[in-house]
């Protein structure tokens, strides 16, 4: 087999701190593979910046100056999932496989190795997959772990503890091109194409500098996202909380003019304000979560563009 031209995608927002030290990790890494005659001397570092307000761009342009670098910019900051989005249909142009990374150093950039070798026996995604949770504060570990269980029982796909640091080969670049929807989440929408997958296991360190940009708003509103653009069971278990309540109101009724025609009705303050606190707040809550979902089909029936690229630093 000729040797694959690799693209790592690295989406970067904000970056300037951990840019300087982690590119060079990256070169370093990428000219080994490239000695060992492992990738192609055509593979490519490609980093995403994400509307950074700060001089991530203009170390990006910098960088590309030398020849296994290269960028894009977006017009302005997308998100994370959309950046990676952006970086991997430019690179399904160029490469026979992308690698996506985040570029703070967090993901073991030597786990790609094991990723390479995988593609070259024939799969078609491979996923990196943390082999501990060591790293992370023990709320982060506790919540992960906790959505990770919630998407699976909601009959979502999930690859346990696996983040956004993948292999996809061109074909699966392609068919992931073929996915439209606005509300990415991109590591429950790779298992849905399908086609032959493996996993590889490295240990997530601690970024080298700068600060996370998933604060928990950010990690709650991607978990919302994740499930509500690929799970319609929260709108069933409503329906059925709605039966259950319904029942439970009938059996009331009856209750209270049985005891009102045999002639035992109290004031029944306390059960009647119960009733009504209950209710109202379930009612509040199915109401929100429809609402979650119709804001979903709102924002994709308009079909505005993912991202827009401003930049590059090469030829299309
Ligand atoms: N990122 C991005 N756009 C954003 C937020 C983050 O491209 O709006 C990038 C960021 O530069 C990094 C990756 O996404 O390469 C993961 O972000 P971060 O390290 O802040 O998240 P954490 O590892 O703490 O979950
Ligand atoms: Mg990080």
């Amino acid at each position: 087999m000729e040797a694959p031209i690799i693209w790592f995608v690295i989406p970067c927002y904000n970056e300037e701190q951990v840019l300087p030290e982690t590119s060079g990790l990256f070169e370093e890494h990428l000219c080994s593979l490239i000695k060992e005659g492992l990738v192609s001397s055509k593979s490519r570092i490609c980093f995403v910046n994400d509307g950074s307000s700060d001089d991530t761009w203009d170390i990006i342009s910098e960088l590309a100056k030398e020849p296994l670098f290269e960028g894009i910019s977006l017009s302005r900051n997308q998100g994370h999932q959309n950046a990676l989005l952006a970086g991997l249909m430019e690179a399904k142009n160029h490469c026979d496989a992308a690698i996506s990374i985040d570029c703070d150093g967090q993901d073991d950039i030597l786990a790609s190795r094991s990723m390479i070798l995988s593609f070259r026996d024939g799969a078609e995604i491979v996923y990196g997959v943390r082999s501990n949770r060591d790293t992370d504060t023990r709320f982060k570990k506790m919540t992960a772990e906790a959505f990770y269980k919630l998407l699976s029982s909601l009959g979502v796909d999930v690859v346990f503890n696996h983040a956004d640091y993948r292999l996809m080969s061109k074909k699966a670049l392609i068919a992931l091109s073929q996915f439209k929807e606005v509300n990415l989440f991109l590591r429950g929408l790779v298992p849905l194409i399908g086609l032959s997958s493996d996993t590889v296991e490295y240990e997530r360190a601690p970024r080298m500098a700068g600060e996370s940009h998933y604060p928990l708003k950010k990690m709650l509103s991607l978990a919302i996202d994740g499930i509500t653009s690929l799970s319609t069971k929260p709108l069933h278990l409503i329906s059925m909380t709605g039966i259950i309540a319904s029942a439970l109101g009938i059996i009331g009724i009856i209750w209270s003019i049985a005891t009102a025609l045999t002639g035992h009705s109290v004031a029944g303050w306390s059960s009647v304000i119960c009733a009504i606190c209950l209710l109202g707040g379930l009612q509040l809550l199915c109401l929100g979560v429809i609402g979650e979902y119709i804001g979903k089909i709102y924002l994709e029936v308009k079909e505005r563009p993912r991202y827009l690229i401003a930049e590059r630093t090469y030829h299309e």
